[in-house]
Order: structure tokens, then C-alpha cells, then sequence
């Protein structure tokens, strides 16, 4: 068994990158890939521990990014890419535009405490940074404004303060889908569509149109085996990713105690159970995509 989508505490994961690593040791995982949200510390501190244990880590990221099109709110859509660095590090031009990200979501950050600050709440970017580490996020906020009693659940702190719409909404520039495709591409990775149920595309005809657009921008991968996937919708993501000619991907997007539900390898009540076969299947298309 193998896991392609994991999140470690250098973004919005509970566990620490060498307590990932010891876990998918314990559970005889094949290969595991970490995937944190827009920061590559989480794998950088995973080395060493997979590389003593002996266990096969592939370098892989998932970038926020929004989707060029209409949208019901003021916001364009949210969309997920993973990227995948299966036989060669990223570039150092990828690490440095990751880096400029990053800064954004500092000022994002600071804007926010001030508007919380502003409406009353008293809460510091340092308490928020202490459980994002690497990458500090809405949901570290929700847990602080839970822990300091503003809210009763982590649900009620986005809906009254965090959400897109809500009181204290702070616009944060994040790239384009189709940039973020380039970026990876060029980066010397594999991008490939996260969760695509989670896209406003839910009908094939409109999904088989995106992916039309994205392929034309680079998209080599798609997520067809996820914790959220039912039966049907694998056998859609599987016939789409046929008849593109896309690198077939998968994970359970393990978050530890943030996602409980979710276990690492087998997903959501034993939903997954991804063989080597995945991976191995992915160097060899991959490679025939960098030989084109
Ligand atoms: P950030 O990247 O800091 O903007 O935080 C984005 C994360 O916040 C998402 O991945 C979700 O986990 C969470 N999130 C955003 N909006 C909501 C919402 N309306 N309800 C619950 N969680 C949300
Ligand atoms: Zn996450
Ligand atoms: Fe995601
Ligand atoms: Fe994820």
C-alpha cells in the first residue's frame, strides 16, 4: 500500500513530518508522498527521517489557487493542484516563487489580526503562529479563537469571522490555476488536479471541458482515488483521465487529529488502497511526458 496525498504540522496536518514518516513505517506503507499545503518544509524535514527508516518519500506540494472563472460569491473558486517531484528535487526558481507566496499570506495574516483585533477579539499573530509553524492558515486561527473561548466550534469561528464573506475577511492574492500548472510544470514536477469533486465542474461534459482548457495549459495528472471519492466518481475520474491520456494519482489527504476521520493509506472507513503499481505507473508516464 501506498499514500500520494498527506499533510504534515508544517501546514494543516497534526502530526510532525518525522512522526508521518514513523507512522507510515509502523504501517508498512510502500511509498509515502507528502503534500503540504504551499510549502515544501514539511517534506524537507521528512528526508532524513524516511531516508534512516528506509522508506520511499516522494517530494510532492499542494498550492491554493483559484479558478479563472465566474463564481456565485465576489471570490473566483478555490482549487487544489497537487504537484508531484518523483525523480528530481523541485527548482530553486519553484522554492523562490513558493517563497513569494508565502509572503502574501504573512500580510494576509496581519491583515487579519488587525480586522479581528478590530472587531473586538484579542488575539496575536504570534499565538496563531505557534501551531501554524510553516504555514499559518485560517484554520489555525479558527483553533485559537475556540481555545480563547470567541467561539464554540471550529465551524462557527469561519462562519462568523474566517469564511470568504465573513466580518473579518481578508482578500489574499493566490495565483491561478493555470499558473500554478506552470509553475510545477516548469519546476520539473507532475501537476495533477486535486479532489476534482470538490471542483463547481460536477457533470462530465463541464469537467471533460476544464480539463480540455488545463491540458492545454500543462496538466499532466488527475486525483482519481481520494478519501472523499465515491465508487462512481473514481470510475469517472478513471474513464476522464483515459480518454486525456492523464497520470493517474491518488492519497487519502491524511491531516491527523485535524481530519480524523481520514487515515493515512487506507482513507475514510477503509475507502482506499492504493497498490505500488500507482506510483510506479506515474515515473513511467511521467517520463514519457518529459520526453515528448
Ligand atoms: P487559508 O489557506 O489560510 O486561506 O485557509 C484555507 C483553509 O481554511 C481551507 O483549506 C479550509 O480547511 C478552511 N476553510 C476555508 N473556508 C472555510 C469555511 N467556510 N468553513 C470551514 N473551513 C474553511
Ligand atoms: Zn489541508
Ligand atoms: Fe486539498
Ligand atoms: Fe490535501
Amino acid at each position: 500500500m501506498i499514500d500520494l496525498h498527506t499533510h504534515t504540522d508544517q501546514s494543516d496536518g497534526s502530526v510532525s513530518p518525522t512522526a508521518l514518516v514513523e507512522q507510515a513505517v509502523a504501517m508498512r506503507l510502500e511509498a509515502l508522498a507528502v503534500t503540504d499545503h504551499d510549502t515544501l518544509a514539511g517534506y524537507d524535514l521528512a528526508v532524513p527521517a524516511a531516508a534512516e527508516a528506509g522508506l520511499e518519500l516522494v517530494c510532492g506540494i499542494e498550492l491554493s489557487t483559484r479558478l479563472d472563472q465566474k463564481s456565485d460569491g465576489p471570490r473566483l473558486p478555490s482549487v487544489h493542484l497537487l504537484g508531484y517531484f518523483p525523480d528530481r528535487p523541485p527548482s530553486p526558481e519553484f522554492r523562490m516563487w513558493l517563497e513569494r507566496q508565502q509572503e502574501s499570506r504573512r500580510q494576509r495574516n496581519r491583515d487579519l489580526i488587525a480586522k479581528l483585533r478590530s472587531l473586538g477579539i484579542k488575539i496575536t499573530l504570534e499565538e496563531v503562529q505557534v501551531l501554524g509553524r510553516n504555514l499559518t492558515g485560517r484554520p489555525h486561527f479558527a483553533k485559537i479563537l475556540l481555545k480563547k473561548g470567541y467561539v464554540s466550534t471550529i465551524q462557527e469561528a469561519f462562519d462568523r469571522y474566517l469564511a470568504d464573506h465573513a466580518q473579518a475577511a481578508v482578500e489574499r492574492e493566490e495565483p491561478r490555476l493555470v499558473e500554478g500548472i506552470r509553475r510545477i510544470a516548469e519546476g520539473g514536477g507532475l501537476p495533477s488536479l486535486a479532489h476534482p469533486v470538490r471542483l463547481p465542474q460536477e457533470d462530465r461534459a463541464s469537467l471533460a471541458a476544464l480539463l480540455r482548457e488545463l491540458i492545454a495549459a500543462g496538466l499532466m495528472g488527475i486525483e482519481v482515488y481520494h478519501s472523499d471519492h465515491t465508487i462512481e466518481a473514481v470510475e469517472m475520474y478513471q474513464s476522464l483521465a483515459e480518454e486525456f491520456d492523464l497520470i493517474i494519482t491518488g492519497g487519502s489527504d491524511f491531516h491527523g487529529e485535524n481530519k480524523p476521520a481520514v487515515s493515512m493509506g487506507t482513507g475514510r472507513g477503509g475507502n482506499l488502497n492504493l497498490s505500488y503499481d500507482v506510483l510506479a505507473r506515474m515515473r513511467t508516464q511521467f517520463a514519457a511526458c518529459l520526453a515528448r
